[in-house]
């Protein structure tokens, strides 16, 4: 091969060729860099092949030999068609090899062919047999590369549309040989520290480990070339991260005065007495908004920590500052819920407060963007309807988005656009696990509510069968009879909103006219008319429903502290951090509540989620397992979520990584060894990984 570069089209290499070349960059390889940040997902130790005759049952080995027999048949007592090779090695034993649906093999698994293989041993029951069912195998042709495949650590690659990992790995080798040098572009001060190999040495290492590489290390990617690798790619998001944040700390915001007359307002409005958590996290915010610049601050705290009133707080300097607010919610329940909050409190110390929601009327809309324009409204609470409608505020200062995880980051930008840099305060109750909060909400500074309101006990949570309903049921009945209200919340039909009203229902004509007919019973769901809905909340607020039937529109944010009953009918089929959303809807006054887990059939992973539901009431510990269950991807809900995808780095298994990396890229980007050295990161980023990452505004 001749030389190339890591920016050479992979079409362009002669062992590639066009048609491949297309292949590859439709499975996003287009060059061989792609190419070599595409790792191995696991390793054969090939030096060290077990023997067939040592093989014991239940192990998954590597072993070579020759086919002996190979056939494609109809399984006895089955329509399954089954594929089996007989294989043989130099110790004399052989083994069988089996497939379901195996016909394909034909033809690729021969007779006299020698072939890897790797798999788990395994008992067959209904022959006896001693076999590996469905392993993955490896042809061993003797070419002349054959020591790239054989004798040594070999690593394995998923296989591309027809691509082989032989054919894989032949590629990346060639490559790796056609690049003797390699342009490092992780700073030399960062890699000498960290004691990384360069670029080359730990691509090297991580394609073809040395002989004797510790194979354990490789397979949980902490070689010191997967180190080198992962580390890389976080310390490129994190010095982007670093370099927007810079940026927006220069940008010229609003400078709010935070007087004597701002703090006696705040005393004046505020209903309780606020915890330690909630004074820290106020000064933490009070004293960004004394700053000219923007501010940009996460404020997360678990389910009923008391974020509202903390942003009531904040939001109170900047109307003695003579700005206006906006408050975002995902939801109208919550919006409506938000302005009575605000409206009550705020209403007496002089302050106009409106709502502005997408199902009003078109009169009322006009009129109140009439006042908020000229800025006879102080306080603007709404949906999206805020931002999607042409609202133009007077002199927005200060912007709350509540439960901001609903909200798309386009949706975050629009609004943002709609003042001076004002200062934003975006709320969260998804409690993120610190390392991925870093990446998600990179360049926000983030507070943190750690503590509840006093007087709260922990919520007693059960799993209970649909066997115990009667029980449930007289346990709810008294409950109401003493004065407290319970909510019953649908099972989750996700395909159709329409089944899941229709759900709803169900269970609402079931327990207002069966089983409570004595009892005020009520029914909430999206497709409700806002007025409804209205009236539906405003009910249960003022306790004249006691058992509230509702889909998982009062999923966030809704706070109603006499509810100490919290029954989820099919728990199993909802999702950790929702049912951990749900149950805090109860356990927000000073009785004692309860979640109640009705579960029908479960399966591990429903399991699993229960159990941890039962054991705990840590939203972190609760967001972590829910992460570990579903995955960065399922978890964050799609890529609007911000989330960069990363080519070598995990999030969760490389999280100490990341916060490794992050603190190295702050310190770099605060203190570069030289101008030069920044400008050639900045330049790299810039070119790299600016579109992959959305890092829009860079340096
Ligand atoms: P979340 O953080 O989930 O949005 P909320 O702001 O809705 O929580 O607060 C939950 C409940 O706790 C509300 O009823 C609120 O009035 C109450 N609350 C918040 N802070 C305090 C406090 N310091 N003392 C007493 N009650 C509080
Ligand atoms: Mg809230």
């Amino acid at each position: 091969m001749n030389r190339i570069e890591p920016e050479t089209p992979l079409e362009r290499l002669k062992s590639v060729g066009r048609q491949r070349g297309r292949l590859l960059a439709g499975k996003g390889l287009a060059t061989v860099e792609d190419l070599l940040y595409r790792l191995p997902f696991r390793y054969e130790d090939r030096s060290n092949v077990k023997p067939l005759s040592a093989l014991v049952v239940g192990e998954t080995a590597t072993v070579i030999g020759e086919i002996q027999a190979a056939q494609s048949f109809q399984a006895r007592r089955s329509r399954v068609r089954l594929f089996e090779a007989r294989v043989r090695d130099e110790s004399g034993a052989a083994l069988v090899m089996k497939w379901f649906h195996g016909d394909y093999l034909q033809g690729i698994l021969e007779r006299g062919k020698r072939v890897a293989f790797y798999g788990k041993v395994e008992l067959d029951s209904y022959s006896g047999q001693v076999c590996i069912l469905h392993p993955e195998y490896e042809l061993l042709d003797d070419d002349q590369d054959s020591q790239l495949h054989l004798g040594r650590i070999v690593p394995i690659y998923e296989a591309l549309g027809r691509l082989t990992t032989r054919q894989l790995r032949k590629l990346v080798h060639g490559c790796l040989e056609a690049m003797p040098e390699l342009d490092d572009p992780l700073p030399e001060t960062v890699r000498r520290r960290m004691g990384f190999p360069n670029r080359i040495e730990a691509l090297w290492q991580t394609h073809f480990p040395a002989p004797g590489a510790d194979l354990q290390a490789l397979k949980s990617f902490r070689s010191p070339g997967q180190v080198r690798l992962i580390f890389e790619e976080f310390f490129f998001l994190e010095c982007g991260l670093a370099l927007k944040r810079q940026k927006a700390r220069a940008a010229r915001g609003i400078a709010f005065c935070l007087n004597d007359r701002a703090r006696n307002k705040i005393k004046q409005v505020l209903p309780f007495k606020p915890t330690m958590a909630q004074k820290r996290v106020l000064k933490e915010i009070a004293g960004d908004m004394a700053q000219p610049a923007p501010m940009n601050r996460l404020l997360q705290g678990d389910v009923g920590s008391g974020k509202t009133i903390v942003a009531l707080e904040a939001a109170v300097i900047a109307l003695e500052n003579d700005y206006q607010v906006a408050v975002m919610a995902p939801t109208e329940i919550l919006a409506a819920q938000h302005f009575l909050y605000f409206k009550r409190l705020l209403e007496p110390a002089g302050y106009v407060v409106v709502l502005l929601t997408g199902s009003m009327s078109a009169a009322d809309k006009k009129k109140f963007r009439r006042l908020i324009a000229e800025g006879l409204a102080h306080v603007v609470i709404g949906t999206h309807a805020v931002i999607s409608d042409n609202v133009a505020f007077q002199r927005l200062g200060f912007i709350v988005i509540d439960e901001q995880h609903r909200f798309g980051v386009m949706q975050r930008w629009r609004l943002l656009q709609k003042g001076e840099h004002p200062d934003v305060l975006v709320m969260t109750a998804t409690p993120i696990p610190r390392t991925l909060a870093l990446t998600l909400y990179g360049e926000l500074d983030v507070s943190v509510i750690d503590e509840l309101p006093p007087g709260r006990s922990p919520i007693v949570t059960r799993k209970l069968p649909f066997a115990d309903e009667e029980k449930v049921f007289a346990f709810i009945r008294r409950q109401v009879q003493a004065g407290q209200q319970v909510y019953v919340v649908c099972p989750l039909i996700e395909e159709s909103e329409t089944k899941q009203v229709a759900a709803a229902q169900d269970v609402y004509d079931r327990l207002a006219k069966k089983v409570f007919p004595d009892l005020e019973v009520g029914l909430l769901h999206g497709r409700l008319p806002t007025a409804d809905k209205e009236a539906v909340m405003q009910a249960f607020t003022s306790n004249k429903v006691g058992v509230l039937v509702s889909t998982t529109v009062i999923e966030v944010g809704v706070d109603v502290p006499n509810a100490t009953v919290m029954l989820i009918v099919h728990a199993e089929s909802f999702g950790l951090s929702q049912l951990h959303q749900l149950r805090g809807r109860v356990g927000r006054g000073a009785e004692r509540s309860y979640c109640l887990l009705m579960c029908g059939e479960t399966n591990p992973t429903a399991e699993e989620r229960i159990r941890t539901m039962v054991e705990t009431q840590d939203g972190f510990r609760i967001a972590d397992v829910d992460l570990q269950l579903r995955g960065p991807g399922e978890f964050f809900g799609t890529k609007q979520s911000g989330l960069p995808t990363f080519r070598v780095a995990d999030v969760i298994r490389d999280r100490e990584m990341l916060e490794l990396a992050r603190g190295e890229a702050t310190a770099f980007v605060q203190n570069p060894p030289g101008k030069r050295v920044l400008v050639e990161l900045v330049d790299y980023i810039r070119n790299k990984w600016q579109r992959r990452y959305g890092l829009v505004q860079v340096g």
